[in-house]
Order: C-alpha cells, then sequence, then structure tokens
C-alpha cells in the first residue's frame, strides 16, 4: 500500500526537493502532503512537481507556529494517517546576542523546536495507536556542536535533538521510528536570507570588537565556507529518501562527510574542550590552522574505520 508522508516547509530549499523526490518515485510508493505556512508561495513547488500535482502529490497549507493550522490540515487527510512525519520547517539566525531581541530569539525557539512538538502532539497519537510511524526531523549538524554567531540557532537544534534523543525511547515501545537528519552548510533560501539579514543587522549595541569579528571573520568567510562545504537540496532530499526506504533506519544520520570530523572532536574528547579549541584556531589563529587540520584528518582516518553504513534500502 502506498504510504503517506507529510513534510513541512516545502515552499522552497530542502521541503520542496524531498516532495518533488518522493512524489516522482517510480514505484509510485508514497502519497506526499507537501505543506507549507504561505500558500502564495506554492508556484515553485506546483511547477517542480508538474503531472505529479493532485496525484502523488498534494500542496497544503500548514503553520507550524498554529497549533489551529496543523489540527486542520491532519484532519483533513483520510483517516488522519501519516506513516512518515518529515519535520523540515525552520530558521536560522545569526550575530551578537546583543543585537537581537528576546522576541527575534523566541522565533527560532518557537519555529525551529515548538514547531516540531506541536506536530507531534498532533500525530503521535494516531502513530502510537496504530504502532506504526517513521519520524524524520531535520535537525543540523549545530544540533551536536556550536557555532560562532549561531547561538541561538544552535539552542533551537540542541533542544530539538535532546527532545527526540528523549522520545525515542518510549517511541521503541511503540515500534515508531525517529530519524534526526544533520546537514552540514545546504545551499537553499536559508542561507541567503541569513546572510542578508546578517548584514543588515545593527549592530550599535555590540562593543566594537565583537561587531568587528561578525563583519570581518564570520560574514566575510560565510559564503566560502558554503561554497567547499555546501550540498544541494537535492543530496539532503536523496540522503532522507535512503534513510526511509532503509529497513533500520538510524536514530542519527550526518549527510556532509567533509564535516564529520568536526562533530567527532565531541566525542574524541569528553571534556569538550577540543572541538572549543580547534574552532578558535579556525577562526582566529590561521597560522594554526595547520594543526588543527592535522587534527582533522587523523580524525578522519579514525572515522572511517567507524564509518556507518546505511545498508540497502528495503524494497
Ligand atoms: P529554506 O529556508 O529553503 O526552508 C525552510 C522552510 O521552512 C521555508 O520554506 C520556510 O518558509 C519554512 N518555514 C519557516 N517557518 C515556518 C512555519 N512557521 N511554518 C511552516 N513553514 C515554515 O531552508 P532549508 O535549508 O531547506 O531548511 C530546511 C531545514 O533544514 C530547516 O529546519 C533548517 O534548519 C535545516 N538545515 C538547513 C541547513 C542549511 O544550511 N540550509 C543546514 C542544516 C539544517
Amino acid at each position: 500500500a502506498q504510504k503517506t508522508v507529510l513534510i513541512t516547509g516545502c515552499s522552497s530549499g530542502i521541503g520542496l526537493a524531498l516532495a518533488v523526490k518522493m512524489a516522482r518515485d517510480e514505484q509510485k510508493r508514497f502519497k506526499v502532503y507537501a505543506t507549507m505556512r504561505n500558500l502564495t508561495r506554492q508556484d515553485k513547488l506546483a511547477e517542480a512537481a508538474g503531472r505529479t500535482l493532485g496525484k502523488t502529490l498534494e500542496i497544503k497549507q500548514l503553520d507550524v507556529c498554529s497549533e489551529e493550522s496543523i489540527k486542520t490540515c491532519v484532519s483533513s487527510i483520510p483517516d488522519r494517517r501519516i506513516d512518515i512525519l518529515v519535520s523540515n520547517a525552520g530558521m536560522g539566525l545569526i550575530g551578537p546576542i546583543e543585537c537581537q531581541t528576546i522576541d527575534e530569539m523566541k522565533t527560532v525557539m518557537d519555529t525551529n523546536f515548538f514547531g516540531l512538538v506541536r506536530l507531534l502532539k498532533e500525530i503521535l497519537p494516531d502513530m502510537k495507536k496504530r504502532k506504526s510511524g517513521h519520524i524524520v526531523i531535520i535537525s543540523s549538524v549545530m544540533g551536536i556542536q556550536g557555532i560562532l554567531f549561531n547561538d541561538v540557532y544552535a539552542a533551537s537544534k540542541f533542544a530539538v535533538e535532546g527532545f527526540c534523543e528523549s522520545l525515542a525511547i518510549q517511541a521503541l515501545k511503540f515500534k515508531l521510528q525517529l530519524s534526526l537528519i544533520e546537514p552540514g552548510p545546504v545551499i537553499t533560501e536559508f542561507e541567503k536570507k541569513v546572510f542578508e539579514d546578517g548584514m543588515k543587522m545593527d549592530l550599535s549595541a555590540a562593543d566594537e570588537e565583537t561587531a568587528d569579528m561578525f563583519t570581518n571573520i564570520y560574514l566575510k568567510n560565510y559564503k566560502q565556507i558554503f561554497q567547499i562545504l555546501g550540498q544541494s537540496a537535492e543530496d539532503i532530499a536523496e540522503v532522507i529518501s535512503q534513510i526511509i526506504l532503509c529497513k533500520n533506519p538510524p536514530f542519527r544520520h550526518q549527510t556532509n562527510t567533509l564535516y564529520t570530523p568536526m562533530t567527532t572532536l565531541k566525542y574524541a574528547d569528553p571534556n569538550g574542550d577540543l572541538p572549543i579549541d580547534t574552532f578558535y584556531k579556525m577562526v582566529f589563529q590561521h597560522d594554526k590552522i595547520f594543526s588543527a587540520s592535522l587534527n582533522f584528518i587523523k580524525l578522519l582516518r579514525w572515522r572511517s574505520r567507524k564509518s556507518f553504513d546505511l545498508g540497502n534500502p528495503s524494497q
């Protein structure tokens, strides 16, 4: 039987790419409910969906910040049956915390963290009753490791990870699957918007040194990091669909092998100093980048011995 997939945040980026990929499955294994907050932004998705629109793909309104909107959307699905939930909607925020308002920070938490909580409050009870369902959450490498000037965004993704780690134990009892996808940089509207907001930011509340660090170190290197390490939305959609088709999907999966040495530093040093020290050297002591790179290579080797194999997707 066809599996129903509900994806949030499908007007752009990873959500759009995944919705289209799953709707185009040659074996027509999925019925995709591609949802978005604002239906006036559906043109790009409708165009990309092509002939699948109205067949294996349906567009629905869903704002993860509104319980009512979630309820209305889920209730409009036959038997409220969602086999696979992909919690993808999210937003970024960069800059010194002195220059961000608490309201801006709350919006990030409300979208990235409470958005997931709201979805699960509505969808989890049905999955538990059926004792079947796969919950796929688009987290980030910043859900396991903080990065300079991404304090609140990282906090929102850490919240997601802690929430899911706790829930996963209960989910196991109900035979439900939970998978956290942890991409590194992905070139989408997200990256553009975050950069533009950073460029426009009023830095007057920050001291000169912090403002300079943000403008002349962080923002200056931002584009380059995305150019060197960035994956495409389609790359991430490919990984997510593999995870969905996997017989035993992993609880965590990082999509970017170039980034794994960084996240591995955390597990290599229980004291937590190694990743912080390495990031510090990368940002502030370019001459020491060599020793930091050596650390990476050593860890890359260690990691490649332990690398995780997704195995063959089930048919
Ligand atoms: P994107 O901006 O293209 O997509 C995010 C989508 O979420 C947008 O379509 C936006 O409209 C939607 N959204 C925001 N608030 C919403 C709300 N209240 N209700 C419903 N939809 C809402 O960016 P993306 O890169 O495709 O981001 C998708 C996910 O991937 C996010 O959770 C993001 O945190 C995560 N992620 C992105 C990157 C990256 O570098 N782009 C890296 C790691 C993780």
